[in-house]
């Protein structure tokens, strides 16, 4: 077959930011439902995934380039969409384009579907725009019948491999399809095994298998309550419709809420000519990766079956050979996949996910998309293949997912601890990581446990996509059978969860909760640690350590010493040159300040000053404060605190190298630091049985009645923030006091400060004057009394919608707004930021909300109240410096509409500094301010 060249394509996109690099425009047809793709030319191409789906457009582009792609078509994720909207009715337009697009397929394969001469046999499967492994439902060998089995038997001349094929198609039909539990089909086969005396399913013979297919067949009659479908015709339909209805089964849905795919968007379907892996020793079915997707190794790396189904490999019900292998078994084929997979990874200059079948050494190409990898495994590939030339510096920009960067900040063992522990097995390490935990026999348990606070990891012989809500709340996944492409694994990686599948010896009987290895009995809560790079198991806990980039961060390796470390900073400078926004961070002390300028922020964005009075010795003395009541006493444990205050001050701007350090005045209710009500009763109580210590009974009862007037029914919406200093303006005075004469001391010492001092919760442009009076009176005081003149900002967090709304008036008065998206959310929604948990989950099952505004931006409300604040802030200056320091600032999506407003930073907490690099960058590439 003549090869085209493949065109030069920009790179793939990465789907945590789905407008990076934005594809060519889509060639969709409108009223075009269904595209062909066959004998080296296809209706659709690469730039089509929203209609095609991945794995459509996938094939659609290695048609085009002339690989060995066997024919078929797809049906688009429009479709799905119809589907839904239609109650489960596909109109009659839609249903000829089917059919024409099947005699297509027919003429294509020399082959009818249901002939009893030469029957064609398709494959049903689904393919989303981004790829949900395992999530959705499949069907193979569709098109036999009672007929079209003979026929299949008389052109192979292979009656076992015919029946095989049709008892498969029976089983699987009739679990995805008609909804009969797998066990009733797999009863029957059992049965006919041990009747036969057979081990082995590939033991069975014909014979056997007719009889498998007509117990079956039975099966399905009881069952469903009607005859297996004979008409291929019928069969396509409901398997067409079938896998549009998996788009909405529950694991599915659960998949795309943990990685924030939307629902709407629909799953498309690809019917395609079956080939035959099961044919015989000249044949087999593999998957593999262009590069190692654990550790970004550029190595050949996969597995492959011999004599077996596409399913066979992934299900991980066979523990399959390493691709290597293929080199012996059939070498010409393995060359001529190579170059392809090589050729395919040139061409959408990423990493290259593919599936193959060989059928009686013929070699078909079944799909090919960007690997999935590790956030370790992307930095590596992203440096690499920028060394090799193939992409530009900002193509690696765009090629990393921001959120996989945090897999590079988590721990790894001791391995001094890790050492003194022998190893109770191996298994192949999918997943890198180091995780230690109570072991966990199920996905609801460790669900269960991990609400009531334990750490687990979840035992498991194999892994199936409904126990994907286990895996993603366990540290890591173990299991005994599988290969590197099995579920646990591409779950396991993909999750960035440290896994080991293939861990052969674990003798695991889930029933009894408990597993036996190396002659030890292990039952459920008992510890286990593994390292899923290596692929070592242990029976013990073990302490972790912190990651390599820490280590290096944190000064205890050096980077020379670090290959990772190199290449993650390279990949995060390259990141620093597109970005529009500034990177602060949220830090409170000194060295949270420092790991922050580490990992590379230029700013502080948020210094919550409060969190300074929960330091060693120092609630006495706030105490002593909020208990005063008269002012004379309340500034006598104020000046207690002024030093500490100062001292705490002077690390964080030390620690900040001259980059701006944004302070705020105090923000929570007075009686978050008091003891609670309830325990001073206790006490109280106490104290008057024993009848000893009356003084301390006095104070107490002192506390208690202070406690009560402090007391607030809505303390989120009472008496904090701004209301506080300006009902008790000394404590700003002396925060003020504190800020300057560390800026003070510091330029004493030649070391460049700039002190921003944010006043938070403002909703009146009066509240901001009140208190910015105060700090510019002390300010200008204590410039004096220091003889020293410090240049600072005075501004406001913008987090009360009415702050927002009238931001106009309150930039009269501030220098700089940061806009508290964390209250800003909670009082655009009415959701108490401290109780939404115990609903959110509802509002996200029932789909009133898709993701927790927490965590990410709400853009049309919440943003839209942003939006209002910047435009009508800038309205008065217009250079008005703005930012973000609600948890949101960490947040990719969020960032990219942060981008898109214009704001002249974001601020997150030390470790998601670099998340919100890479993430700024991307949303500058991809994005345009006032977009
Ligand atoms: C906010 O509200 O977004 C914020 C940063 O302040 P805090 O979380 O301290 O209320
Ligand atoms: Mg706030």
């Amino acid at each position: 077959m003549a090869k085209k060249k493949l065109a030069k394509q920009p790179a793939l996109k990465s789907r945590s930011n789905p407008t990076a690099l934005k594809p060519k425009a889509q060639s969709q047809k409108p009223g075009k439902f269904v595209y062909f793709f066959g004998n080296g030319k296809a209706d659709g191409d690469r730039t089509m995934k929203d209609t095609l789906g991945g794995k459509g457009s996938g094939l659609a582009e290695m048609t085009n380039a002339g690989l060995p792609v066997p024919p078929g078509f797809t049906v688009s994720t429009d479709v799905c969409t119809i589907y839904y909207q239609e109650h489960g009715k596909i109109p009659s337009t839609i249903d000829r384009e089917i059919e024409e697009n099947l005699k297509k397929l027919e003429k294509a394969a020399g082959a009818d579907l249901g002939s009893i001469d030469n029957p064609l046999l398709v494959s049903v499967r689904s393919g989303a725009k981004f790829s949900m492994p395992g999530m959705m439902d499949t069907i193979l060998n569709l098109g036999l019948n009672d007929r079209a089995v003979e026929g299949l038997k008389s052109r192979t001349q292979n009656g076992r491999f015919a029946f095989d094929s049709y008892r498969r198609f029976i089983q699987m039909f009739g679990n995805v399809v008609l909804e009969i539990p797998k066990e009733a089909f797999e009863h029957e086969f059992e049965a006919i095994k041990k009747a036969r005396n057979v081990k082995l399913d590939t033991e069975l013979d014909e014979a056997a298998l007719r009889d498998v297919v007509s117990r079956y067949k039975e099966v399905v009659q009881k069952r469903a309550g009607r005859a297996f479908p004979q008409q291929p015709a019928e069969q396509l339909k409901m398997a067409r419709d079938a896998v549009f209805r998996s788009w909405m089964n529950p694991r599915a849905q659960e998949y795309r809420r943990i990685y924030d795919i939307p629902d709407h968007i629909g799953t498309a379907v690809n019917v395609q000519m079956m080939v035959f892996g099961n044919t015989g020793d000249r044949s087999g079915t593999g998957v593999g990766f262009t590069r190692n997707p654990a550790t970004g190794k550029k190595e050949f790396y996969g597995e492959f079956l011999i004599n077996a189904q596409g399913e066979d490999v992934v299900a991980g019900i066979r523990t399959p050979q390493p691709i290597g292998e293929l080199e012996q078994v059939m070498p010409k084929t393995f060359r001529q996949l190579r170059d392809i997979t090589t050729r395919l990874e040139k061409h959408y200059r990423d990493v290259q996910d593919f599936e193959f079948t060989i059928q009686d050494e013929r070699l078909f190409m079944l799909q090919t998309r960007s690997g999935k990898r590790t956030g370790y495994a992307a930095v590596v590939i992203a440096t690499d293949l920028v060394s090799e030339k193939l992409i530009t510096p900002k193509e690696a920009v765009l090629l990393v997912d921001p959120e996989s960067l945090s897999q590079l900040l988590a721990p790894g063992f001791d391995q001094a601890e890790w050492k003194k522990i022998p190893v109770a097995t191996k298994g192949l390490p999918a997943s890198p990581g180091a995780a230690s935990g109570q072991v966990v026999f199920s996905a609801d348990h460790a669900v269960d446990w991990t609400q009531k606070g334990k750490q687990v990891v979840l035992v498991r012989r194999e892994t199936v996509p409904d126990d994907i809500h286990g895996m993603f709340v366990s540290q890591g996944i173990l299991t005994a059978t599988g290969g590197m492409t099995s579920h646990a694994a591409v779950v396991g990686r993909q999750m960035g969860k440290p896994s080991i599948v293939g861990a052969g010896q674990l003798d695991i009987d889930e029933h009894a909760r408990q597993f036996r290895v190396a002659g030890q009995t292990v039952k459920e809560g008992d510890y286990v640690s593994f390292d899923g790079l290596t692929g070592e198991v242990k029976i013990a806990r073990v302490a972790s350590k912190p990651s390599e980039i820490l280590q290096v961060i944190q000064g205890s390796m050096t980077r020379k010493e670090s290959d990772i470390y190199q290449r993650f900073e390279k990949l995060l400078s390259w990141a620093d040159q597109f970005r529009r926004m500034g990177i602060r961070a949220n830090a409170d002390l000194g060295d949270q300040a420092e790991t922050a300028y580490a990992f590379g922020a230029r700013g502080i964005g948020l210094c919550r000053t409060e969190h300074m009075f929960f330091g060693e010795g120092r609630i006495p003395i706030v105490q002593r404060m909020i208990l005063a009541d008269n002012e004379a006493d309340r500034r006598k444990a104020l000046d207690e605190l002024l030093p500490l205050q100062r001292s705490d001050f002077y690390n964080v701007f030390k620690a900040m190298h001259g980059t701006p350090v944004t302070i705020r005045t105090i923000d929570p209710p007075l009686h978050e630091f008091l003891p609670k009500r309830e325990e001073l009763m206790v006490d109280i109580a106490k104290l008057e049985i024993q009848g000893k210590d009356k003084k301390q009974l006095e104070e107490k009862k002192q506390l208690l009645q202070r406690v009560e007037q402090l007391h607030e029914f809505n303390p989120m919406l009472g008496h904090r923030g701004v209301r506080l200093g300006i009902t008790y303006p000394e404590i700003t005075e002396m925060q003020t006091r504190a800020i300057i004469e560390a800026a003070c001391q510091l330029a004493k010492e030649k070391i460049k400060v700039v002190p921003e001092i944010m006043i938070p919760l403002v909703g009146h442009v009066k509240e901001l004057r009140d208190q910015k009076a105060v700090v510019d009176r002390v300010a200008a005081e204590t410039m004096k009394a220091h003889g020293v003149k410090i240049q600072y900002l005075v501004g406001t967090m913008i987090e009360v919608p009415r702050g927002a709304v009238t931001a106009d008036q309150i930039a009269q008065e501030a220098q700089f707004f940061s806009f508290g998206t964390n209250d800003l959310t909670q009082l655009t929604f009415g959701f108490s930021r401290d109780d939404v948990g115990k609903f959110l989950r509802i509002y996200q099952d029932k789909k009133i909300l898709d993701k927790d505004p927490f965590s990410s931006i709400d853009v049309d409300g919440v943003g839209a109240i942003v939006a209002i604040g910047v435009q009508r802030g800038r309205q008065t200056r217009k250079d008005l410096k703005i930012g973000v320091c609600g948890e949101h600032g960490g947040d990719p999506a969020s960032i990219h509409f942060f981008e898109k407003t214009g704001m002249d930073y974001v601020s997150a907490s030390p470790y998601r500094i670099p998340v919100a690099r890479l993430a700024a960058a991307q949303a500058a590439l991809s994005v345009k301010v006032g977009d």
